[in-house]
């Protein structure tokens, strides 16, 4: 017989990602719809060894949705790499009488939530992070705030560049993945968007389109967008671009500002979606699961296989992202 469902605990971890806050609303509601107690862990897998953590009730979370941050902090433990650290996690759990936990957060939190089912402690991870590279999820809790956040600062980057004829690099987040870049890059109208994930010829794609511009469409001023995991990053292709063309160029790290700020409507509905399908696979028996949106339906996977999957570039994006900056204008026609 299925053991009752008594007491869910839930945490945020690794970076932080706008949304992260509706999800935690979303499980602790729906636990408590059910008729279960929800326990929230503070910092992560830290407050998870440490015994860290508050009773949430109706109240406790009543208007989080629209609130950026997490209200249960976030944190990479160190302590949890371990096996050592893990027990400890483990008996935390037992003290706490935690029959399910879900953790929200992205790759790294998942590969914590493994360890922890193989401990015997029933698990699903919410898929939370600015980064959108879950390669089972189309989207990632976090991405659509933080491409709004990318782009406001740079349509207002882009005036005062205007005014000064300057060049512009501006390095967006995403770690090892382009996804947020090209996004911002697309919807920004740049003149180029470097990305870990395509190899470029710069000579041939960023500095010659540039002379093109400058000398017949006398344009006087440029937006190239830069993923952070792209080698050298942002000052890297700044040096490129200032040493071939002598043009006046400038280096923005948009860094943490794109954490934060109120999440957008997708990510508050996204994230209340997941944070109750969450509740409901616990509910009904089900551990080692990840919760995914495929074709716009909330679907599970098991947390081994969504993790030894490979996201790739969205090359259609690419593609049309190409087409329409100056990156494409030399190619020879095929
Ligand atoms: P983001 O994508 O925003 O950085 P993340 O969840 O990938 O989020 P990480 O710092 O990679 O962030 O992971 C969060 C925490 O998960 C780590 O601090 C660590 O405690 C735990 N963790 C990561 N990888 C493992 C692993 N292989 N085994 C056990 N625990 C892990």
């Amino acid at each position: 017989m299925e053991k009752k469902v008594r007491r869910i605990g839930v945490f945020t971890s690794g970076g932080d990602a706008p949304g992260m806050n509706a999800a935690v609303r979303a499980v602790a509601r729906t636990a408590l719809h059910m008729g279960i107690e929800c326990i929230g862990i503070r910092r992560g897998y830290h407050g998870l060894i440490n015994g860290d953590f508050l009773p949430l009730d109706f109240n406790s979370v009543s208007g989080l949705s629209r609130r950026g941050g997490t209200m249960l902090y976030s944190a990479r433990s160190k302590e949890f790499m371990v096996p050592e650290g893990r027990e400890k996690a483990v008996a935390t759990c037992k003290l706490l009488g935690i029959d399910g936990l879900v953790g929200i957060g992205g790759d790294g939190t998942f590969r914590g939530l493994l360890e922890l089912s193989k401990l015997g402690v029933a698990v699903v991870g919410v898929p939370g992070t600015i980064d959108n590279d879950i390669a089972c999820s189309s989207y990632t809790i976090g991405y659509d705030t933080a491409c709004n956040t990318a782009i406001d600062s740079i349509d207002k980057l882009r005036d005062t560049m205007q005014s000064h004829e300057r060049c512009s690099v501006v390095e967006v987040m995403g770690r090892h993945a382009g996804h947020l870049a090209l996004y911002v890059g697309v919807a920004c109208g740049a003149t180029a968007v470097i990305v870990p994930e395509q190899e470029i010829d710069y000579e041939h794609d960023l500095i010659e389109p540039i002379r093109q511009a400058r000398s017949h469409e006398q344009r006087t001023h440029f937006m190239v967008i830069v993923a952070e995991g792209v080698e050298g990053g942002a000052y890297g292709v700044a040096e490129k671009i200032r040493e071939a063309t002598a043009l006046d160029t400038r280096v923005t790290i948009l860094g943490h500002v794109q954490r934060g700020g109120a999440p957008s409507a997708r990510d508050r509905v996204t994230a209340t979606y997941m944070g109750y399908e969450a509740v409901k696979l616990l509910v009904a028996g089900k551990t080692n699961r990840v919760i995914c949106l495929q074709d716009d339906k909330y679907v599970d996977f098991d947390i081994a296989e969504a993790l030894s999957m490979k996201k790739s570039l969205d090359i259609q994006t690419y593609t049309v992202m190409k087409a329409l900056t100056g990156m494409e204008q030399l190619k020879p026609k095929a």
